[in-house]
């Protein structure tokens, strides 16, 4: 019987770790990978005390901190399956069978992007083809961009891009935008912002990074096959996908209340709406999806589940 056990390998399992251990807390911590969503950057530029460092070397760094700590259990290439209550107890199952008991939980299994889906989408990630606008803006200095996806997301992260690219492209599938109405407003007025309405994204083309984004136009010749339509392409150094992310809540989901997305509901010190359960980091329904913010929540949530086991002996 564990006291806590953590669930994820990103930076909030590890932050958890880490402060788990030094409060002496009887702590597994079960991880499908190390490492997070990040670990495929080329290049991050924004964790704290930092000021580059590739996705790859920041994950080695978080197993390393982890590892580093003597009162902790660890088990890497397991994926918890459900999480349910027993009694006093929660179960952790993983996908293999194996059954761990505890007195507290904390979810930290983060999320997968939205993909699209089109040729060249694999080829170019983290070579001009790019998921996380916050993260990733800057590198797109005196650059020509497009932003795939008009949902809030994609207004965002075209307000992200304006101070470093030079022209903006924000395809939209569908004939109107769906962000807040004050953000369209914004970025409709701004020179550098071209929308374009009706635009299904059909491929990314370069050589050693982007140089093309190939559309279609949905409304010409009928709505037919997607081939017979008008064909567009866009001279890009850039192409963010903004198309939305999934949770990876379902091992909650018959114990823990979620939004419509999936999003695991917290309160400000992560606890969810099962006593004994708290959640941390992307997988939450928490604003703003940042390496730094989901090892923030997770060690606020540890502290927290520290006085909650101190109190409930
Ligand atoms: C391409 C890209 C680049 C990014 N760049 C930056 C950046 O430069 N700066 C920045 O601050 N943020 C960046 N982000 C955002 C950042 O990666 C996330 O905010 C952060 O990783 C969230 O951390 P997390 O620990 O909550 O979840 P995640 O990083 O998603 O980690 C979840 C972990 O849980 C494990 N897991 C999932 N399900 C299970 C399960 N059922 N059982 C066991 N283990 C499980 C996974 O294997 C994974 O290790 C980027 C995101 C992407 C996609």
């Amino acid at each position: 019987m564990y006291d806590l056990i953590i669930i994820g390998g990103g930076p909030a399992a590890s932050a958890a770790g880490v402060y788990a251990a030094r409060k002496k807390i009887k702590t597994l911590l079960v991880a499908e990978s190390f490492g997070g969503q990040s670990i495929v950057s080329q290049d991050i530029q924004n964790w704290i005390g930092t000021p580059s460092i590739s996705g790859y070397d920041l994950a080695q760094s978080f197993e390393t901190h982890l590892r580093a700590q003597e009162d902790i259990e660890i088990e890497t290439g397991e994926l918890i399956k459900t999480v349910s209550k027993e009694g006093d107890v929660f179960v952790a199952m993983t996908e293999g069978g194996k059954r761990y008991e505890t007195k507290t939980v904390l979810i930290t299994t983060g999320g997968r992007r939205r993909k699209l889906g089109v040729k060249g989408e694999k080829e170019f990630d983290g070579k001009g083809v790019a998921y996380c606008s916050i993260c990733d803006a800057p590198l797109f200095g005196g650059k020509v961009v497009a932003v795939v996806g008009g949902g809030n997301a994609g207004l965002e992260a075209v307000i992200d891009l304006l101070p470093y690219a030079t022209k903006i492209y924000l395809l939209q599938r569908s004939g109107a935008l769906k962000g807040d109405a004050v953000t369209q407003e914004r970025i409709m007025q701004d020179p550098k912002v071209e929308v374009i309405f009706n635009a299904t994204t059909l491929e990314i083309i370069g050589d050693s990074f982007v140089n093309e984004l190939v559309y279609v136009d949905t409304t010409t010749n009928g709505f037919d096959k997607l081939t017979t339509r008008e064909t567009h392409h866009l001279d890009v150094q850039g192409v963010f996908i903004e198309i939305g992310s999934l949770p990876n809540s379902e091992l909650v989901k018959d114990v823990a209340a979620t939004t419509p997305y999936g999003e695991i509901e917290v309160d400000v010190y992560g606890k969810t709406s099962m006593q004994g359960i708290w959640a941390a980091g992307d997988v939450t329904n928490l604003k703003y999806k940042q390496n730094n913010i989901a090892a923030g929540d997770a060690i606020r949530a540890v502290l927290n589940i520290y006085d909650y086991l101190m109190y409930n002996k």
